[in-house]
């Protein structure tokens, strides 16, 4: 079992930044991580690092082999978000609910203190519910306004409108409503985590070892709090078991990526990570498992022709030609908007670029993506990827002049000696690889995203990033009143 007080998820995948996140409770973590990945590290240093966790007891051996490679899970993440169908809807989805929500609040506001949030929320309440609102806020908050938001028309009605129609299918997107009805209650989330540990798994062997290793899949396989991270990886293990077969996690990379790959432009909810996860594993129980050395092409034009859905080759294509339309509609924006968005579309274009280059790489010779070993051992030739971190509680403290040629700093305050205390920066280099993202933009359209999302959206509300968007309504003088139901 893990102690409670460990720091588990070093990630934390963000739909929102386009880039990879690590967050650090503790500054000797960070310390330990910066250690074990710098461009300069000794290996041996690294070999030292996890013998001595090894010999220190199972909590803390898994916290260092965790931090050490917390890299290489991002990584996949970031990876299997610019080239999944999936990753791709989703982004375009938060690109134009940005734009829109971006417009729309600024009708709500109209020379007005007070914003009511989430909007849709808002919206539904009865006029007597309105009456009680506009009395206790009046009262609690000393504001003599009412808070009842404008009728809108036209124009702003509409982008109102799709605002939240997007959050609809937002939240349809992330909580499948048909995954209820399978046989395994889990999300596309937990399919995607199961690429990044996989991941994981094969970077904690290549950099440490085979005891290393098992120490790390015990953890993880028997811990019921890391159940979120191995679900499908225990009903695929279940499967390896019954078939009298020793787990291989090649394979089973094989399987967790198709299952990622389903075409939203044609199959709708028949593209999600989950309704094909529990086809192919209701077909791989029928028909056994592949042999170690299979071809990921070959199973895929199998398991495609099968479970008759779309080629991903097909799939890929027309993500491309969506995410190019939606690129063309940005792009006859009127200038004034086309200004007012830079950072978004700079990074909507850059996102369409990389999934371009992850696609056909992909498409040349698809082992080299799928089976982890061979995806990280040709990081250079995948799409680089801004890394920000989060230090939980702003617990890095340091001289500006100490932090400033590793870091751009996002959030910090400033400490009576001077020093800062940190709580977000964009690290100054991107992880190996393709350069096709600038960080900087990437941060700026995750801000401006969190503030639509923390405006419209009705799920999530304790995302941590929310007090991004308050410090940002409060800067421009507003008070966001914020319902919880
Ligand atoms: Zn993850």
């Amino acid at each position: 079992m893990i102690p409670v007080a460990f720091q588990r998820d070093f990630g934390g995948f963000d739909s929102k930044f386009l880039g990879i996140t690590i967050r650090f409770e503790d500054p000797s973590l960070w310390e330990l991580y910066v250690k074990c990945n710098s461009i300069g590290r000794n290996p041996l240093d690294v070999v030292k690092v996890g013998n001595e966790a090894l010999r220190s007891g199972t909590a803390r051996a898994f916290q260092v082999f965790s931090v050490v490679t917390t890299l290489a899970h991002e990584a996949r993440h970031f990876h299997d978000s610019l080239l999944s169908p999936y990753g791709n809807h989703l982004f375009r989805i938060r690109t134009n609910a940005a734009i829109n929500g971006l417009q729309s609040i600024g009708s709500y506001i109209n020379g007005r203190k007070i914003l009511p949030v989430p909007v849709t929320r808002w919206k539904q309440k009865t006029p007597d519910e309105l009456a009680w609102l506009n009395g206790y806020w009046r009262k609690v908050f000393k504001i003599d306004e009412d808070s009842t938001p404008p009728r809108l028309s036209g124009d702003q009605l509409r982008l109102s409108k799709q605002t939240e129609a997007a959050y609809n299918m937002i939240k349809n997107l992330v909580r499948n409503p048909e995954t209820d009805r399978l046989p395994y209650r889990f999300q596309p989330a937990h399919v995607f985590e199961a690429s990044g540990i996989l991941a994981q798994i094969q970077n904690v062997y290549t950099v440490f070892g085979v005891d290393h290793t098992n120490l790390f899949m015990e953890v993880l396989f028997k811990s019921q709090d890391a159940s979120r991270y191995t679900l499908p990886l225990r009903i695929l293990s279940s499967l390896f078991d019954k078939q009298k077969r020793p787990m291989d996690t090649a394979i089973m990379s094989i399987i967790i990526h198709w299952c990622i790959m389903g075409d939203y432009t044609i199959e709708k909810y028949g593209a999600c990570p989950t309704v094909r996860f529990a086809r192919l594993v209701d077909y791989l129980s029928k028909v056994g498992l592949p042999s170690p050395d299979a071809r990921a092409s070959d199973l895929y034009r199998l398991w495609t022709r099968d479970l008759k859905v779309v080629p991903i080759e097909q799939a890929l294509e027309n993500t491309l030609k969506v995410n190019e339309r939606s690129l063309d509609t940005l792009d006859g924006f009127p200038s004034y908007h086309r200004e007012t968005f830079a950072d978004l579309i700079d990074t909507f274009r850059s996102r369409v670029s990389a999934a371009k280059t992850m696609k056909d790489l992909f498409l040349a010779i698809p082992d080299s993506y799928v089976r982890p070993y061979q995806h990280q051992e040709n990081l250079s030739n995948w799409v680089a990827a801004p890394i920000r971190v989060d230090f939980i509680g702003s617990k890095l403290v340091s001289s500006e002049e100490s932090l400033l040629p590793v870091f751009s700093i996002q959030t910090a305050i400033k400490l009576e000696d001077g020093k800062l205390a940190v709580s977000r920066a964009i690290m100054n280099g991107q992880t190996e690889g393709v350069k096709v993202i600038d960080s900087e933009k990437a941060a700026s359209a995750n801000d401006l995203i969190t503030l639509v999302d923390f405006c419209f959206s009705d799920f999530c509300r304790d995302e941590p990033d929310f007090d991004i968007a308050r410090r940002t309504l409060r800067k421009e003088g507003l008070f966001a009143f914020e319902l919880l139901n």
